[in-house]
C-alpha cells in the first residue's frame, strides 16, 4: 500500500479537473481526495503501489480537454485510514493564483445534445459543460466562480442546479451552465437595434442571410459581420459598407468536409481547424479565383470552423455552404463587443443583429495561424490562446511590457510565467489606445498582480505604447530595442538561453542610432546584443507616405541604379507618373529631403512588389509584400545576385544588384511568378551567407528567425532549410507571433533580466 500527494499546476480549475480525478479514482478503486488549492489542484491518493503509480500517469495522459498541466509533482506521504474518494472544499486564498482557461469550442457531447430532439437542451444556443465553452471572455474576477462571471445574473433552475452540484455529472461546477428556461437567450434585432417580433431569432437571421444581407452576430469575444460567402454580390456589398477594400475576410465553413472543394486536402490543416482554440487557418485555395471577393489577389483563404453552439445552429442550415465571419468594427478599430456600442458602430453596415444577453467581459478577436513546414505559426494570438502563459526558465520580478504600436499586445510576467495578452490592435486609433489601458487593468486583476517593478516599452520615442509607458505611474520604465525584443521573444518561446545569432527581418523598428532598422543580424541574448550586420538602406521619399505608397521607394531605387534616365518599364504606375512628380521624388531621394533611410527588410519586399507591377499603393499593412509572395508559385534554385559588402567591418546585404537584375527581367517581360521567386530566393541566399559568416566569426550555431517577414512562408521555410543544411540549429516561432504581436514578451524578459542583474550586483 502507498499514499501519494500529487500537486498539479496549470490550467486545472474550472475545466472539470476535480470530477475527472474523482471518477478516475473511483474507477480504479483508490481512496483519498482532491481539492482546488494554491496554484492548482492537490490530490491525495492511496491504494496498491502499482495502481497509485498508474493513477498519476493517467491523470497526466487523460486530463480533460480544456486542462493544461504545466507541472505535476509526486511526494510519498504516510498512509491514512480513510476510505473512498471525495472532492473536498477548496483551500481559500490560494486559489487566487490559479490560471484562467482560454475560451474553447463547444465539445462533441454538447453538440450531440444540441441536435438531439429528446434532450432538454435541444437547439439551446448556449449549451456548454466543464469541457467546453467560454471562460476568459466571461470572467470578471477571480476566483473563477459563477458570481465572478457574466453568468452571475442568471440563476440556475432546479434541473441545472442538480447537474451543477453532482460530481458525477459532466456539468459539475460548469460555470456557464444554463438551459432554455434559466440561461441566456437570443434576440433578433432590426437595423436600428430594435428587438423584432419574430417568433424565432434564428429563423429571422437565416432569412436575412438568404437575402444576401449582412447580420451582426454576437459571439464569444465580440460581434462578427456575417454574410453568405458564396454570394459574391453580398460579399462585395459588405466590402463596400465596411470600406475594407482588399483585406481578406475570414470564412466559416460548416465542417472540414465542406471546405474540401475549395482547398487541397490536407490532414494538418484539418487538425488545426478542429483544435479547441478554433483559430482562423490560412489555407491554400484550390484555384486562386475561388472566393474572389473574400480574399482578392490571394492564393489563401482564412478558414475556420464553427466554435459556438450558435455557429453550429446557423451553419447546419443546408443553404449556407460558407459564411463570411469578419470582426465587426470600423476599419481598424477594435472589435465591437458591447451591446450598447453595436448600433452606433455597426448601424451603417449591419442589416440586422443576432444578439444575446450573456455579456462579453473581455474583448477578443479570432486568432490566426498559418501552417508552415516547421509547424503552424500563430500570426494573431487571441481567442483560444490568451491567457495561457509561456513558461520561463526561471523566476522574474513582476514586469509589464506594453509591446509595439502595430498589432499591439502586452505582456505581464509573474514569477516564472509570462502572460502575453490577446491581440489589442493598432494603437494609432484612439479607441485601441484606450483599450490597451483597460485590458492591462483587467489582466492585472485576473492575474492578481498589484504592482510591477518595471514597465518595458519600445525604444521608439514616438510610439503610442512608449507614450503610455511614460504616462503611467506604476513603475520606472525600461526602453528596449525593437529587434532585440523580437529575438528574445523567440528565445523565451523556445526556452533558450545564452548567446546566439538572430536574423530579424521586419518592416520598421527604431534603432539605437535613431535610424530605421529592420533587416538585422544580431548576436546576443537576453542580457544584451550587438548589431553584427544589416541591409543597405533605401530612402523613403516622403517618410511614412512611402510605406503607404511603395512606388516611391521603387522610384528612389530606380534613381539610385540608373540616375535620372530611368529605363522604360511596363509598369502602369511609372507610365502614369508625371515628369514633375517623378523628378521631384528623385530629387527628394538623392538630396535626402524628407527621405529617411530605412534598413527595413519589409521595404525591400514592398519595392520589389511595385517594380514587378503587383502593388504600388497599399490599403493595409504588409499588403505589397504579401501580394508579392502570393505571386510566387514554385521555388527557384538561383536567386538574383545579392551583394554582400562590408561597412565598418560588418556585413551588409546590398540589394542594388538584386533590383538591377529584377528590373532587367521586368523589362524583358519575364513571368511575374518567376521574378517573385528569384527575389525571394535572393533574400534567402543573402541571409544564409551572412549567417554563415557570423557562425565562423563567433562559433555560435543557434539561429533565431523573427520579425514580420517570417510570416512569409517561402522565406521561413527556405531559409530555415538552408540554415539547417549549413549546420545551424534553427529556431522559429510557433505560439508567439513573429510579427510585432510578439515583441511584448521579449521586452518583458529583457527588462526582467536587467532588474535581476541589478539586484545581483
Ligand atoms: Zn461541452
Ligand atoms: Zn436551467
Ligand atoms: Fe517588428
Amino acid at each position: 500500500m502507498k499514499r501519494t500527494l500529487i500537486k498539479i499546476e496549470g490550467i486545472v480549475q474550472g475545466v472539470g479537473f476535480r470530477p475527472f480525478v474523482y471518477n478516475l479514482a473511483n474507477y480504479m478503486n483508490l481512496a483519498g481526495h482532491v481539492l482546488n488549492h494554491g496554484k492548482g489542484v492537490e490530490i491525495e491518493i492511496q491504494g496498491p503501489e502499482k495502481s497509485v503509480d498508474a493513477f498519476a500517469q493517467r491523470v497526466m495522459n487523460e486530463a480533460p480537454p480544456m486542462a493544461h498541466i504545466i507541472k505535476l509533482e509526486e511526494v510519498s506521504i504516510e498512509l491514512k485510514s480513510t476510505r473512498g474518494f471525495s472532492i473536498e472544499k477548496s483551500m481559500g486564498e490560494g486559489e487566487k493564483s490559479a490560471l484562467i482557461a482560454p475560451d474553447s469550442d463547444v465539445c462533441k457531447q454538447c453538440i450531440r445534445e444540441l441536435f438531439d430532439p429528446q434532450n432538454r437542451r435541444y437547439r439551446y444556443p448556449f449549451i456548454s459543460c466543464t469541457d467546453c465553452g467560454p471562460r476568459y471572455s466571461i470572467i470578471t474576477d477571480i476566483p473563477y466562480d459563477r458570481p465572478n462571471t457574466t453568468m452571475g445574473r442568471f440563476s440556475m433552475c432546479s434541473e441545472c442546479r442538480a447537474e451543477y452540484e453532482s460530481p458525477q455529472n459532466r456539468r459539475f461546477h460548469a460555470q456557464p451552465i444554463g438551459c432554455h428556461s434559466c440561461g441566456p437567450r437570443l434576440t433578433y434585432r432590426d437595423s436600428n437595434f430594435k428587438p423584432a417580433s419574430y417568433t424565432d431569432p434564428l429563423e429571422a437571421t437565416m432569412i436575412q442571410l438568404k437575402r444576401g444581407h449582412v447580420v451582426a452576430i454576437k459571439g464569444i469575444g465580440g460581434y462578427h459581420l456575417a454574410v453568405n460567402a458564396l454570394d459574391e454580390k453580398a460579399v462585395h456589398r459588405l466590402r463596400e459598407l465596411k470600406k475594407r477594400d482588399e483585406k481578406p475576410f475570414a470564412v466559416m465553413f460548416p465542417s472540414y468536409g465542406a471546405l474540401i472543394p475549395f482547398i487541397m486536402e490536407n490532414d494538418t490543416v484539418r487538425s488545426l481547424l478542429e483544435s479547441h482554440s478554433r483559430p482562423i487557418i490560412l489555407v491554400e485555395k484550390k484555384y486562386s479565383r475561388l472566393m474572389k471577393s473574400a480574399s482578392p489577389r490571394n492564393r489563401y483563404i482564412g478558414a475556420m470552423l464553427p466554435y459556438t453552439p450558435l455557429h453550429h445552429l446557423i451553419m447546419s442550415d443546408a443553404f449556407l455552404g460558407a459564411m463570411i465571419m469578419t470582426s465587426a468594427n470600423n476599419s481598424d478599430e477594435p472589435i465591437v463587443f458591447k451591446d450598447e456600442d453595436a448600433l452606433e458602430k455597426l448601424g451603417g453596415v449591419a442589416d440586422a443583429f443576432l444578439t444575446h444577453d450573456r455579456e462579453i467581459h473581455t474583448r477578443e478577436d479570432d486568432s490566426i495561424e498559418r501552417p508552415m513546414s516547421h509547424g503552424s505559426v500563430v500570426l494573431r494570438r487571441s481567442r483560444g490562446y490568451a491567457p495561457v502563459p509561456i513558461m520561463l526558465n526561471r523566476e522574474y520580478p513582476s514586469i509589464l511590457a506594453v509591446g509595439g504600436d502595430l498589432k499591439n499586445t502586452f505582456c505581464l510576467i509573474k514569477g516564472s510565467k509570462a502572460f502575453l495578452s490577446q491581440h489589442i490592435g493598432d494603437l494609432k486609433h484612439k479607441s485601441v489606445y484606450e483599450a490597451l489601458g483597460e485590458t492591462i487593468e483587467r489582466f492585472m486583476r485576473l492575474l492578481d498582480i498589484k504592482e510591477v517593478e518595471a514597465v518595458a516599452h519600445d525604444m521608439h520615442p514616438d510610439y503610442m505604447s512608449s507614450h503610455w509607458a511614460s504616462e503611467q505611474k506604476m513603475a520606472p520604465t525600461v526602453a528596449v530595442q525593437h529587434h532585440h525584443a523580437h529575438m528574445v521573444s523567440l528565445m523565451a518561446e523556445t526556452h533558450q538561453e545564452g548567446e546566439a545569432i538572430g536574423i530579424i527581418f521586419d518592416g520598421t523598428g527604431y534603432g539605437e542610432d535613431g535610424g530605421i532598422w529592420g533587416g538585422e543580424f544580431l548576436v546576443g541574448g537576453i542580457n544584451g546584443y550587438q548589431r553584427m550586420g544589416s541591409v543597405s538602406p533605401v530612402p523613403l521619399p516622403g517618410g511614412d507616405k512611402a510605406i503607404q505608397e511603395p512606388w516611391r521607394v521603387a522610384l528612389a531605387i530606380l534613381g539610385g541604379i540608373y540616375g535620372p534616365n530611368i529605363p522604360r518599364m511596363p509598369l502602369s504606375w511609372l507610365i502614369e507618373l508625371s515628369e514633375d512628380t517623378k523628378n521631384n521624388i528623385l530629387k527628394m531621394a538623392t538630396n535626402r529631403l524628407n527621405s529617411p533611410l530605412s534598413h527595413g527588410m519589409g521595404r525591400m519586399f514592398d519595392a520589389a512588389s511595385a517594380l514587378v507591377g503587383i502593388r504600388s499603393k497599399i490599403t493595409f499593412e504588409g499588403q505589397a509584400a504579401l501580394e508579392l509572395e502570393m505571386a510566387l508559385e514554385n521555388p527557384v534554385e538561383e536567386g538574383y545576385p545579392m551583394g554582400v559588402v562590408e561597412n565598418d567591418g560588418l556585413p551588409i546585404l546590398d540589394f542594388y544588384p538584386v533590383f538591377q537584375a529584377l528590373v532587367e527581367d521586368v523589362i524583358r517581360e519575364k513571368p511575374t511568378e518567376f521574378i517573385a521567386a528569384r527575389f525571394h530566393q535572393a533574400v534567402v541566399q543573402g541571409a544564409a551567407t551572412v549567417a554563415m559568416r557570423l557562425k565562423k566569426q563567433t562559433g555560435l550555431d543557434r539561429v533565431f528567425l523573427s520579425g514580420g517577414v517570417f510570416q512569409n512562408r517561402y522565406v521561413s521555410d527556405r531559409l530555415g532549410q538552408r540554415l539547417r543544411e549549413d549546420g545551424f540549429t534553427v529556431f522559429r516561432h510557433r505560439r508567439v507571433p513573429p510579427n510585432d504581436g510578439g515583441i511584448a514578451l521579449g521586452q518583458a524578459l529583457i527588462a526582467g533580466q536587467r532588474i535581476l542583474a541589478g539586484k545581483e550586483k
